[in-house]
């Protein structure tokens, strides 16, 4: 009787498991498409001053819009398209489209965000400077977010590219840092212009009693590198004045501003938020 319950449940399972399959399948034949039937767009979301409350930099974000499913988040076929190699074809995409872009931002920048496969395709440094030249974009436009996922594999490489996008004069930031292996030994072995403080500290700030210390840590860490401090994910104003004090150097987040589509009203930053800012500033530096 045991031996026909288990074969019972292992039918009633493999149902479930063959859909998820055929989910991902179905995912990656319609992203062989997508591009070509111009379903992608890029979203932008500010990059305030942490003092002033001035934009002065988008991240682009990916979305989606599938014919028959909508909106479909990054989160669900960025992996997919990692694993499959389709992410190397988009990923070019995203950074003609974000160079296209950066023309109509007044001076701002633009940053990019840059899968582990994209960073190892041999073609990258070679497609980027095709870019440029094509979009008549200058490389320090824009920023090239990479996560600590690109570094583990292959040290030496990853350190020739980033030399390379150094040399061609992009600026590259570590994002999501915090999250994976994070040795501080990358801060100083690889040339990063920024760090990206994880959401996840941000959103611990008032709720677990040593986000703050690590928060601090790690703005004092950058800084003293010489890097530029990015704080991802800031929601509340008890947030963004607690960064701004700890001396980040810009913000991030839903209360600054969500990911819009390009032709939305860009720069609108809600303007009590950098009000109370300059204010905190202020007093920080008359005290
Ligand atoms: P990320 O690069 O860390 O981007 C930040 C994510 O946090 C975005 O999610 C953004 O919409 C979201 N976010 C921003 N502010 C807040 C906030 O205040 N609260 C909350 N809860 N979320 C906030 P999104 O757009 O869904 O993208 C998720 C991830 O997908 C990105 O994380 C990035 O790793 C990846 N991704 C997005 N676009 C691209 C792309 O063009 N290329 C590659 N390779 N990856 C991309
Ligand atoms: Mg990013
Ligand atoms: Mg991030
Ligand atoms: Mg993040």
């Amino acid at each position: 009787h045991a031996k026909q319950q288990g074969r019972g449940a292992s039918l009633v399972f493999r149902p479930g498991m063959n859909e998820a399959i055929e989910k991902r399948r179905a995912l990656e034949a319609d992203l062989d498409l997508a591009i070509a039937r111009g379903e992608f767009e890029l979203y932008l979301q500010p990059r305030v001053n942490a003092v002033t409350a001035d934009v002065v930099a988008y991240e682009a974000l990916l979305r989606w819009n599938h014919p028959q499913r909508g909106l479909v988040s990054p989160g669900e076929f960025i992996p997919v398209a990692e694993a499959s190699g389709q992410i190397v074809a988009l990923g070019e995409w995203v950074i003609a489209e974000a160079c296209r872009l950066s023309h109509g931002l007044e001076g701002r920048r633009i940053s990019v965000n840059v899968s582990p496969l994209q960073f190892r395709a041999s073609r990258f440094l070679v497609r980027l400077g095709e870019m440029l030249k094509e979009t008549g974009t200058q490389a320090s436009q824009i920023e090239l977010e990479i996560t600590e996922s690109v570094l583990i594999d292959d040290d030496k490489r990853a350190l020739q590219v980033l030399d390379e996008l150094k040399r061609m004069g992009f600026d590259v930031a570590l994002d999501d840092f915090g999250t994976g292996y994070s040795s501080l030994s990358y801060l100083s072995r690889y040339p990063f212009d920024t760090i990206k403080i994880d959401r996840s500290f941000v959103s611990n700030l008032g709720v677990v009693d040593s986000a703050q210390v690590i928060v601090r840590s790690i703005i004092a860490l950058g800084n003293g590198l010489g890097m530029q401090i990015v704080a991802e994910g800031v929601e509340t104003i008890e947030e963004a004045l607690f960064l701004t004090q700890a001396g980040c150097d810009e913000l991030q987040g839903y209360l600054l501003g969500r990911p819009v589509p390009v032709g939305d009203r860009l720069t609108e930053v809600r303007p009590a938020i950098g009000m109370q800012l300059k204010g905190m500033a202020e007093a920080a530096h008359r005290g």
